[in-house]
């Protein structure tokens, strides 16, 4: 039996979802009948079953056969669904319906609870009027063919999309560090940290709270603080440089390549003065910033390098992992970047042994041994129940990538085709290794707040990352920069719109998308 491919599990989500019960499980194993799992795997609809009902199949099934060809047999079938996790609380309720079977009540339950579109069944008049379909295998057909196509909305993201396929291990570790009690670092952050030095290619990694602690904490590390400067980016999330103001030192910018959208290198010897202590480069969209001319910048003038791959985890540069190719290398886990987990969580990479072991003691407020300070830190660290999740995605996050990559690619093509490649700017991959954790166009000539209006109308969601380059931030106007000091950045803050082009995102709806800039152009 062949298993969904992994994207087409994310594209169902968008199509048709639906609870198979008990009888019609156990009549499509005995029957080898795979009518069901056939339009799964053509992307028609994506199939539930409800995970308590898994020991009474198997024993239906078993009464009738062989005991070890019916659990073999249930198994491939149940691989290619996704069991529906029933919690206690629903279980009771199910208790106080008043419908005359208890699995028939809890089955519409969970489908509504979960807004499936309906129930399959090889006896639907067996269950009580309700709003739910509850329709036969033979009936499926009619109802996915009747069913109103919804309006190609298209999000730019959809953070749920991963879940099917990560569902069931990362539940399952959910429930063990809540039994374990270990809910802060632990176990699972030890683990967490070891496979993210593997996937980085580097020994040190320590867990933290978000990717903004992780920089924060980085510096902290290296003492950098009042007096010292350290050049980074204007064309940036705001973390990148509130972390240095926080240190009381002075983030000094540096303009950007106009293609790669990340610091020019070119410009960063001519801000070093004595105070520099680092730079901070970000590579930002999901693509490295010119490392090599980076490193070699910092090696001339004794600099330390902090890379900020919050937005890129996962991408490459000349074979290796961002994040591994400086001193220290900050990642983040909130749920829209790369690898996201369930609320805030980030990652510190950290080259030199001792500097290290000095970032882990600062995490915990510089207590080593517990409750002795050498050191002042903060609480830096993050929880069990996030390293757990990141170790369940972490296994796909390559795969993830590379729909990423496969979606940006397909935008390129889409608009080379529809001779718009000279209208609006394609964002070129000038790095080989960029991940598209942002597909970004230009919209020149002051038109971008007009198209994105366009697509809104369109239900078509963008994003502008990020509208104000952060030397014309209110809160760093005592760095005394004005209107013009970075033309690059302040042109690309005008111009960029970020597009959908997650995993989750269809060939249909990236269709929709360029048709609906094409008619705005016209
Ligand atoms: C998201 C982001 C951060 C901050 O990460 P959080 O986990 O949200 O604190 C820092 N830098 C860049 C470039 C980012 O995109």
């Amino acid at each position: 039996m062949s298993t969904a491919h992994p994207q087409t599990l994310y594209q169902a989500l968008l199509a048709m979802q639906f609870l198979l019960f008990d009888d019609y499980v156990i009549h499509a194993v005995q029957n080898q009948d795979t009518q069901v799992l056939e339009r799964c795997n053509r992307r028609d609809m994506q199939a539930w079953v409800m995970a308590s009902s898994v020991p009474l199949i198997l024993e239906r099934l078993s009464a009738t056969g062989k005991a070890d060809e019916s659990r073999k047999a249930l198994g491939d079938f149940l691989s290619a669904v996704t069991l529906m996790p029933v919690t206690g609380e629903e279980l009771k309720s199910g208790l106080k319906s008043d419908a005359p079977a208890y699995s028939h009540a809890l089955a519409l339950e969970l489908a509504a609870r979960h807004k499936l579109q309906g129930i399959v069944t090889t006896q639907p008049a067996a269950f009580p009027k309700s709003d739910i379909p509850v329709v036969t295998p033979e009936q499926l057909d009619g109802v996915l063919a009747q069913a109103q196509q919804p309006e190609p909305a298209v999000p730019l993201l959809n953070i749920l999309a991963t879940y099917p396929q990560i569902m069931e291990g990362a539940e399952a570790a959910w429930m063990s560090v809540i039994r374990s009690g270990y809910f802060i670092l632990g176990p699972q952050v030890e683990q967490l940290e070891k496979e993210m030095a593997a996937y980085c290619g580097v020994t040190n990694a320590v867990g933290v709270s978000s990717g903004t602690d992780a920089l924060l904490l980085a510096l902290m590390t290296a003492d950098i603080g009042e007096g010292d400067e350290v050049i980074t980016t204007p064309f940036t999330f705001f973390a990148t440089a509130g972390s240095i103001s926080r240190t009381g030192a002075k983030p000094v910018f540096v303009d950007i390549e106009p293609d790669s959208f990340n610091i020019d290198p070119k410009k960063i010897e001519s801000a070093i003065t004595p105070n520099t202590r680092a730079i901070m480069p970000v590579h930002l969209y999901g693509q490295c910033a010119d490392m090599d001319a980076i490193n070699a910048i910092a090696q001339k003038h004794n600099l330390l390098v902090f890379e900020d791959a919050a937005q890129a985890s996962g991408a490459t540069y000349k074979g290796k992992q961002a994040g591994s190719m400086g001193d220290f290398g900050c990642y983040s886990f909130f749920p829209t970047k790369n690898l996201g987990s369930f609320g805030d969580g980030g990652m510190v990479t950290v080259r030199d042994a001792d500097l290290f072991e000095k970032c882990k003691i600062l995490r915990v407020h510089g207590g080593a041994p517990k409750y002795y300070h050498k050191l002042i830190g903060g609480n830096f660290r993050i929880d069990a129940l996030q390293a757990a999740v990141l170790r369940a995605k972490l296994p796909f996050l390559d795969t993830w990538l590379g729909f990423r990559r496969a979606n940006a690619q397909r935008y390129t093509k889409l608009f080379t085709e529809a001779g718009l490649d000279s209208v609006i700017g394609l964002p070129p991959e000038v790095v080989p290794g960029h991940t598209f954790n942002q597909y970004c166009i230009r919209v020149k000539d002051g038109k971008r707040d007009a198209l994105r209006a366009a697509l809104a109308e369109k239900k078509i969601m963008t994003e502008i990352y990020y509208p104000v380059p952060l030397h014309l931030q209110e809160c760093f106007a005592d760095l005394g920069h004005k209107k013009g000091d970075f033309p690059v950045s302040e042109q690309a803050a005008d111009e960029v719109l970020a597009l959908p082009a997650a995993n989750e995102v269809t060939e249909t709806q990236q269709k929709h998308v360029v048709a609906t800039i094409r008619a705005f152009f016209k």
